[in-house]
């Protein structure tokens, strides 16, 4: 496979109702093993708007994966392999707010991570031991791109609200009506399952990350409204489904060609652990995600700088030496 021709600028993660995306051409499929495994499904790559696009289907093709099962550092390192930047994740969410109505689309700024068995990071672990990393997380979303994502939707005659904080549960069942109340007292504004651990290793990865999510139903906590089904659910992404696809048509002409934001250097200031501790199958491992930094380095040894300070005085001692026996 030739290295250039896979470089891609753009991940686009589709979720529920969106397992495809129109439009693309040169299409290939990639699939790539991961020091993680593989992905959900191989990777669609081709050419939209004039960017380098990736998509993936997140629960697999046939919706075949649940959001607990969801190999979400296979997912997010085969788009850093490939050279992604921003990714586009595309999501189902409940409502838990009066005014953000079904049909809506929310561009959250928050998350809250409601989730109790996922893996959240790249760092540690059998895959990856001996090396640390606290990446900053107070602003989990890309500024930039959650603009360019709500500015997109303004041609769609669509409602948008910006800004919002993302609940995500564990599932795969709904809230009972009791967790649901609970939540609209936290004050979030959206309930899903899946994006909080993308966001985590997106950050990570030092990809931009920013969530389209569209708005299913009201949970359950909606006392006129019928409790959320998957039939209801589907019925109303089928009939938005278009409109995200043009919104993401709309987001890839906004891009700008170099990032301005904080994610691009994330790990920056995030690796604790020096370098020359890490082991090496595990530098080799992360080789994507750790090319871009060194880490803290090694004091210097003492002894190199011993010898240094020998070797003068060797080769004065030789030369009156040499002299004495010509
Ligand atoms: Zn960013």
């Amino acid at each position: 496979m030739k290295k250039g021709s896979i470089h891609t600028t753009v991940g686009i993660i589709g979720g529920s109702g969106l397992y495809e995306i129109d439009g693309l051409s040169d299409i290939r499929e990639y699939n790539p093993a991961t020091p993680y495994g593989r992905p959900s499904s191989p990777l669609v790559l081709g050419t939209l708007e004039g960017m380098r696009v990736a998509f993936l289907s997140r629960h697999g093709q046939g919706h075949r994966i649940a959001p607990s099962d969801i190999n979400y550092r296979a997912n997010i390192f085969a788009l850093k392999q490939l050279g992604v930047e921003w990714i586009l994740s595309v999501s189902a969410v409940g409502s838990m707010r009066e005014d953000i109505q079904p049909g809506q689309v929310v561009i959250p700024d928050q998350f809250f991570d409601h989730t109790r068995q996922r893996i959240n990071t790249f760092f540690g672990g059998p895959v990856a031991p001996g090396i640390v990393a606290h990446v900053g997380f107070a602003d989990p979303v890309c500024p930039d791109l959650a603009r360019i994502l709500a500015d997109a939707c303004g041609p769609q005659d669509v409602v948008v609200h910006r800004g919002g904080t993302y609940l995500c549960i564990e599932g795969p069942q709904f809230s009972s009506k009791g967790e649901s109340l609970i939540y609209r007292r936290w004050g979030v504004d959206v309930i899903g399952m899946t994006n909080v651990p993308e966001a985590k290793l997106a950050r990570e990865a030092e990809i931009c990350y920013s969530t389209m999510a569209m708005v299913t139903d009201y949970d359950c906590w909606h006392e006129t409204h019928e409790s959320v089904t998957v039939e209801a659910i589907l019925e109303t992404l089928h009939r938005n489904v278009e409109r995200a696809k043009q919104i993401i048509r709309e987001a890839l002409t906004s891009l700008p060609i170099d990032r301005s934001c904080p994610c691009e250097s994330a790990l920056k200031m995030a690796l604790v652990t020096p370098q020359h501790m890490v082991p090496l199958t595990t530098r080799r491992r992360l080789a994507p995600l750790l090319a871009r930094h060194s880490g803290p380095q090694p004091p210097p040894r003492p002894q190199r700088v011993k010898r240094l300070a020998k070797r003068p005085q060797r080769r004065l001692a030789l030369v009156p030496k040499s002299r004495g026996r010509k």
